[in-house]
């Protein structure tokens, strides 16, 4: 006899991360390449001397100055180790066994995933043939038993934004008991003025969420914190289901410091945007088909063509993320980083 783990598990993939390859440039995860802010590193080391003590379990202090920054009641704000936990709280907030979570495909790969561990259903929608969210198709695919949905702005790996006004359309159709979560994790790269603001939406609406990071701009990756701001009684389930604890000491001082580095941020952004079009135009000029992106990363739909792809970057010493098959996001790293993949792109045989 041996131990038995639950029957579906076996039919599931394991979440697939970006890899670090020695002596190769990482361009895989959608990390910034710049560091933490460097006003925050200094916090870091100052809160590192107070690990001995659990974290405050209910982030007070983080949770306060998101609410004010986003003029928000703080019983609105749920903190997450990672926004990725917050997806799984969600999920596990909102559905029992056989309710339905909707969300688009290809998209952000622990949708599906945590949708199963939760014991909920999975309703992929396809992307449009312009790698866009189809809207359409995702507000058709809800049924009665659907209790949640995740829209991811810009989309993850393809970069495209929803426009608000087809935002506040597909909201329109959605009924009022499914609760639709704005996945907002590359908002602080978005240029586009047209861009919904997520926040704003869930303080409009009653059955909206938007959830954010401090992995991406921020470049917190490794300390694992994120944010919903939700309705209040949502806010409140997302809590019941968290693991006690489970946003450590160092990682809510980390935020609540980079909060305050709003300059940092703006600089560090406008420079990912410049290289973001930069980066996009060269790949245009080599013959590449890239959807416009918000993100801090581009998308190429390569296809069959993907893993050669793939190969090639690595042997150039430049890790690339591929979904075989179907494409290849690469990380918008620094210039020189970026250029190091350009060179690669442009000596790839197409
Ligand atoms: N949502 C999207 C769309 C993402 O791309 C990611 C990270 N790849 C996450 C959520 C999770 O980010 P984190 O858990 O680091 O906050």
């Amino acid at each position: 006899m041996t131990v038995r783990t639950r029957a579906d598990l076996d039919q599931l993939p394991a979440y697939v991360a970006g890899r670090t390859v020695p002596g190769s440039i990482k361009l895989a995860s959608n990390e910034v390449s710049g560091g933490p802010l460097p006003s925050v590193v200094e916090a870091i080391g100052q809160a590192a001397t107070e690990v001995h003590r659990y974290p405050d379990m209910g982030t007070t202090k983080l949770t306060e100055a998101l609410a004010s920054r986003l003029h928000v009641a703080p019983e609105r704000i749920a903190v997450g180790c990672g926004s990725v936990s917050l997806c799984e709280q969600l999920v596990l907030a909102t559905c029992t066994a056989e309710d339905e979570v909707v969300f688009p495909w290809r998209s952000f790969e622990a949708y599906p995933i945590i949708t199963r561990v939760a014991g909920a259903r999975q309703v992929p929608v396809p992307l449009t043939g312009d790698h866009a969210l189809d809207l359409d198709a995702m507000a058709a695919a809800v049924t009665p038993a659907t209790r949640l949905m995740f829209v991811c702005t810009p989309n993850n790996p393809t970069g495209t934004l929803l426009r608000r006004a087809e935002l506040d359309a597909f909201l329109d159709r959605i009924p009022s008991d499914v609760l639709v979560v704005l996945d907002e994790a590359y908002w602080e790269f978005v240029t586009d003025p047209d861009a919904p603001d997520g926040v704003e939406i869930a303080r409009n609406r009653d059955n909206v969420a938007s959830m954010r990071t401090f992995s991406k701009a921020y470049g917190l990756a490794g300390l694992r914190v994120g944010y919903a701001v939700a309705p209040e009684h949502v806010a409140a389930a997302l809590r019941k289901v968290c693991i006690p604890f489970s946003v450590n000491a160092i990682a809510q001082v980390a935020a609540l410091a980079s909060l305050e580095a709003q300059d940092e941020l703006k600089a560090r952004c406008d420079s990912v945007v410049a290289e973001r079009v930069r980066v996009r135009d060269a790949l245009l000029e080599l013959g590449y088909e890239v959807p416009e992106t918000q993100a801090n990363f581009v998308w190429l739909p390569l296809g069959d063509r993907t893993q050669a792809f793939n190969e090639h970057c690595l042997e150039n010493r430049v890790v690339v993320r591929a979904f075989v098959g179907d494409g290849a996001r690469v990380t918008i790293g620094l210039p020189e980083e970026n250029d190091a993949f350009l060179a690669a792109a442009r000596t790839f045989q197409q």
